[in-house]
């Protein structure tokens, strides 16, 4: 009986031990399907993962496609406005702050180089101190006819000569005042107008040294001495009428038109003729009869000294 038991023991050891066995067999088992269940769910990651690469691929091929074709133009189009509005700012800023200067310091130099033709004194434009032509000649000696102060520079003395012949040949007689004065003769002539009228009147009739159209040496006033001279009815006189019409024909202007007092600073002078060569004289005067140099040029002028 004992060996028998022994044996029923022993054999239900062993069933245990390979039940046990068994039991940690099917216990692995599951782990390993458990980690291919993870492989599985990990290789369709990598699908996943590979199918996003590959649609971001296509659409990375497509977008490139589209991004070479869309970047030349998306690029340029932020590009072109970025440097243009970057560009044009500080474009903008600086020609704004050049342009203010310019008004006053860019004016053609033609009209402050004394030896041009179109030399500007006027209440805004000074000449330079103590300037004086060199090249002054007695209008009288040439064949005008000046009576006070006759000198003018060469060109326009020679231009008065022409003009007061052909005045004379259409019966009109041609005669001035004073055409060239100089800034020390000027000061007489203004602190004179100041002591007898005082400085508002003096500075509608007459120029402060250094700033006077006679200084050129291109300006004269013409006279008849029959009561109009220096007053508006000389646009009236014979002499008046004809300089109107013809002056330009000899390089004159007209050098303070009838209501243009505001800007060339002085009012209605119908006597006082400057020389500026026959083109000018010629296209000022056909843009109007009464057009003054600065509306013409653009100069500054002004009733205002500065
Ligand atoms: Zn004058």
């Amino acid at each position: 009986m004992r060996g028998l038991l022994s044996k029923l023991i022993l054999t239900i050891l062993v069933l245990l031990l390979a039940i046990g066995l068994l039991g940690r067999f099917y216990a692995a088992k599951p782990e390993p399907e458990n980690t291919e269940e993870p492989v599985a769910a990990v290789t369709p990651e990598p699908e996943q993962s590979e199918e996003p690469q590959e649609s971001p691929q296509p659409q990375e091929s497509s977008t490139t496609e589209e991004i070479p074709a869309e970047t030349p133009e998306t690029n340029p189009e932020p590009a072109v406005p970025e440097t243009p509005a970057e560009s044009p700012q500080p474009q903008e800023s600086a020609p704004v702050e050049s342009i203010q200067p310019e008004p006053v310091y860019t004016e053609d130099p033609v009209f402050t180089d004394v030896n041009s033709l179109l030399i500007v004194a006027n209440k805004t434009h000074r000449l330079p101190e103590g300037y004086a032509p060199a090249d002054l000649i007695n209008v009288n000696d040439v064949g005008g006819w000046g009576t006070i102060a006759p000198y003018m520079r060469a060109e326009a003395a020679y231009a008065v000569a022409e003009m007061t012949q052909a005045a004379a040949a259409d019966g009109v007689t041609l005669m001035f005042s004073s055409a060239y004065r100089s800034e020390s003769y000027q000061k007489q002539l203004y602190d004179g107008y100041v002591a007898q009228y005082g400085v508002e009147r003096a500075d509608r009739i007459s120029s402060r040294p250094g700033y006077s159209d006679h200084q050129t040496g291109l300006a004269l006033d013409f006279i008849e001495g029959k009561g109009a001279d220096f007053t508006s009815d000389f646009e009236y006189s014979a002499s008046g009428i004809w300089l109107r019409d013809n002056a330009h024909y000899y390089g004159f202007i007209m050098r303070y038109p009838k209501g243009k007092a505001d800007i060339t600073g002085y009012s209605y002078e119908p006597w006082h003729f400057r020389y500026v060569g026959v083109d000018t004289a010629t296209a000022i005067y056909n843009v109007d009869v009464f057009c003054s140099f600065e509306e013409y040029f653009g100069v500054s002028g002004g009733t205002e000294y500065k």
